[in-house]
Order: C-alpha cells, then structure tokens, then sequence
C-alpha cells in the first residue's frame, strides 16, 4: 500500500519512504542526506534542518493540547 506524505524536508508531497521520528523523508531528501559528506555545506544545512523538524513540536501534537 502506498502511502502519500509530506516531506519534512522538502515540503513536498511525496510517496511515503523513510518515517523518522513520525516523519517523512522523501526519497530524494533521503539520497541528499546518505550521499551528502561532512565536508559538503548542503550537509550542514541538512543536518541544522533535520534539527529543527526533530525539535519542534508536530501538527499533531499542538492539536492535542
Ligand atoms: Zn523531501
């Protein structure tokens, strides 16, 4: 069964593929972060924007509230 979601990367909606942490990562997201190496800048930004989305608090959550 495919599923579609956001990409908590991209932002985009896509295909569901990697769930981390109750979140999509697309698999182009995906391939960046695997193919991306310490000395690449975009993986620092990666790195800094998987922080943020890990961190914040969720949709979900503030619906909970
Ligand atoms: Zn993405």
């Amino acid at each position: 069964m495919i599923r579609i979601a956001v990409c908590c990367l991209c932002l985009k909606t896509k295909k569901e593929n990697l769930i981390l942490f109750g979140k999509n990562i697309c698999q182009d997201c995906e391939a960046e972060l695997t193919q991306s190496s310490t000395e690449d800048l975009s993986y620092d930004l990666y790195v800094k924007k998987m922080k943020d989305v890990l961190t914040a608090p969720s949709k979900e959550d503030k619906n909970m509230v």
